[in-house]
């Protein structure tokens, strides 16, 4: 590296704010500042702005029915349909613009235009009729990234069949679960797919799980791996292709559903107790998901844009297929995983299709500065014109890496906090007005009511710390858990809802304020360390052992100490991969005690190949504080890499 080149390394590495570039401003979606205020002052009336990026069969007559809290109501007495705001509302100005873009793991390519995709889930809808889905009955898609998923979602959209997405990594017990608390009676699989050029069969163990519902199954089979793969046949399976050809040219009137009539919905991952039915309305979250799309990923219909989550996560729901396809864009939907053939894969994806807006997660983005520069410096990535991240908090040195070595330091980064429940996006910078403080997910969106109280609910004035909290309903927010009012009150509603007055939504998330407007989402509350009475939070801690060069992912837990209760353990990911160096260990050490305090210093620091990480790609630290205490390990059936469970007790029993 020049002098010139660690000089700007050294400048890049101290700066703190930085504003959106102007050309990006010019044509931004939003770029007037006073939005804040305007929202504010015009509440709840702003979200008719959400509301008008729809079409609406039936006018709403009220914006917000708050008659009985917290089932707090939107848009109420409009009628529309989803995949009729995804579709055919599209059809005369850009019937022939690419829809989807598909690209399978392995080379292949499928692209579909608006008109196709229309066409498709038509038939895909008249098949579904045809087999005896009626309105409200919830069809289960337990699918991989195929083509087939949107198209099946949209076309239960359109006969308003709720949809409930099981992720396909998810076992045959997780799918057996979610049918059967949501009754859930039709289902549409997929004999396989692949991953690293591997088939991954997905049939048998679709057959498992059918094996445990409780109801009579009718399903339906994507065909994605054809002669290479011969999967079993039941006597409820259908074959999709065949449906499509019984139906070719069929068209299906999209139902008037009312505003709140469910959606679809979405069972959380399940990183903590059983999973939640989230039960998402149609009017609300769709007009949340298409202005959240509009506003911060600043989306037209003229952009490729590519969202790099799973559809089987609310992520993929609202901004690989709701959001941008309400917004007649193209989006792309890629079926593999990063690295395969190669590191530079996505880098390949964006310079081919000329994306504009990336999408993606942290642990995506640690892993690639893992890699190195040298794979995204392969490849021309000036077509991108804005960069986004969601899932977990950012540190500031991998929020840099993105900004500098993908975005080129000219194009924004959106950090934006929000969860299945919100349904879409609720702190974030706007891209086209505020600017950015790399690790601090930014200000509430305008009309968004995000707060951080103290434990009494007190708003915490400026620069603390304390639980992260809406005090006012948005569009997007879920109606309810399925089947189970009590349960929806109880988790999200009861801990800071003292008078029926006043009812205040808790994610369950921790939350720093700076002396101005901006958050710090610290994650979850119950990922505390508990050191001599002393409430440490484990992401503060984390992104001070992750800001040391040399480091490419940590987590920290609790783990019991005789005299302080509990201790802080850190585990920690090496950028080289070494698992012993002990300069590095006193540098982290050290780092910690500079930005916390001795109170926090490490008791103990473990060098380890890998993580315990859930399928969506998060940290699953119960598992680290089984190992830190030498417990039992509890339930690890949801981990995508189970084994290194098993590295990581033989690691830390060495140190
Ligand atoms: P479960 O609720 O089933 O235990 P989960 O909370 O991981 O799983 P999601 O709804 O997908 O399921 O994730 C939302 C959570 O992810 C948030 O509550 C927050 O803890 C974290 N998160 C999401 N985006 C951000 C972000 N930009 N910054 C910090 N944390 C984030
Ligand atoms: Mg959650």
């Amino acid at each position: 590296m020049s002098e010139q080149d660690t000089e700007l390394e050294t400048h890049l590495n101290e700066q703190e704010v930085f504003e959106p570039p102007q050309s990006f401003v010019d044509q931004a979606n939003v770029s007037d500042p006073s939005i804040y205020e305007a929202f504010e002052e015009n509440w709840p009336a702003c979200w008719e702005n959400a509301a008008g990026m729809l079409d609406w069969f039936e006018g709403y007559n009220q914006v917000l029915d708050e008659s009985n809290p917290p089932f707090y109501e939107w848009f109420t007495g409009g009628k529309l349909n989803a995949s009729y705001n995804c579709l055919d509302r599209h059809l005369d100005d850009r019937g022939d613009d690419v829809a989807i873009e598909w690209i399978g793991e392995l080379g292949e390519t499928r692209r579909y235009t608006y008109l196709d995709l229309h066409k498709e889930v038509n038939e895909f809808a008249a098949a579904l009729r045809g087999l005896g889905v009626e309105e409200d009955d919830v069809v289960t898609l337990y699918m991989p990234m195929v083509p087939e998923l949107p198209i099946a979602m949209l076309a239960c959209a359109r006969i308003g069949a709720p949809h409930s997405v099981v992720f396909a990594g998810f076992s045959a017990d997780a799918l057996a679960t979610r049918m059967n608390s949501a009754d859930s009676e039709y289902l549409v699989t997929c004999d396989g797919y692949y991953r690293r050029g591997e088939i991954i069969e997905h049939k048998e163990k679709t057959d498992e799980g059918v094996s445990g519902v409780d109801q009579n199954v009718t399903s339906i089979v994507v065909d994605r791996l054809g002669d290479e793969y011969d999967h079993s046949v039941q006597e409820r399976d259908h074959d999709y292709d065949a449906l499509i050809r019984n139906h070719t040219g069929a068209e299906v009137d999209p139902v008037a559903r009312g505003s709140e009539d469910m959606l679809f919905l979405m069972y959380t991952s399940g990183t903590t107790g059983e999973p939640k039915g989230v039960q998402h309305s149609t009017g609300g979250y769709l007009s949340w998901a298409a202005w959240t799309s509009h506003a911060v990923l600043d989306i037209k219909p003229e952009d490729t844009y590519w969202c790099s989550a799973d559809i089987g996560w609310i992520t993929g729901h609202s901004y690989i297929v709701y959001g941008p396809l309400a917004l007649g864009t193209t989006s792309v939907m890629y079926e593999g995983t990063p690295d395969y053939p190669e590191k530079d894969r996505l880098w390949e994806i964006v310079d081919t299709y000329d994306v504009n807006q990336l999408y993606t997660a942290p642990t995506a983005i640690r892993a690639f500065m893992k890699w190195g520069e040298q794979y995204p410096n392969e490849h021309d990535l000036s077509s991108l014109r804005l960069l986004g991240t969601v899932g977990e908090p950012i540190n500031p040195r991998a929020w840099k890496w993105y900004y500098k070595h993908i975005g080129d330091e000219s194009c924004p980064v959106v950090d934006t906090w929000w969860q299945t429940e919100t349904g879409g996006m609720m702190v974030t910078t706007l891209p086209g007005v505020r600017d950015m403080k790399p690790g601090s997910a930014g200000p509430p969106l305008p009309g968004v009511d995000a707060q951080v109280v103290d434990e009494s609910g007190e708003e915490v004035q400026s620069q603390g710390a304390g639980y992260l909290t809406v005090q006012q309903p948005w569009p997007g927010m879920l109606q309810t858990l399925y089947n189970n009012d009590e349960r929806y009150i109880e988790e999200y509603w009861a801990e800071y809802s003292d008078d029926q007055d006043k009812w205040v939504y808790f994610p369950e998330d921790g939350a720093k304020i700076d002396n101005d407007d901006y958050l710090t989402v610290l994650g979850r509350v119950d990922d505390v360390v508990n050191v001599s009475g002393h409430r440490l939070g484990t992401m503060e801690i984390e992104s001070a052992v992750v800001g040391v060069e040399g480091v490419a992912e940590a987590a920290v837990v609790g783990g019991h100490h005789e005299v302080k209760g509990e201790a802080v353990y850190t585990y920690v990911i090496t950028e080289d991969g070494q698992t012993d160096n002990e300069a590095l260990r006193e540098r982290i050490i050290t780092a910690v005690e500079d930005a916390i305090g001795p109170i926090a210093r490490p008791e103990q620091v473990i060098f380890t190949p890998e993580l315990p990480k859930t399928r969506s790609g998060k940290i699953m630290r119960r598992l680290l504080e089984d190992i830190a205490n030498g417990d039992e390990l509890g339930d690890t059936s949801t981990l995508r890499n189970p084994e290194v469970v098993n590295d990581i007790k033989v690691n830390a029993s060495d140190d």
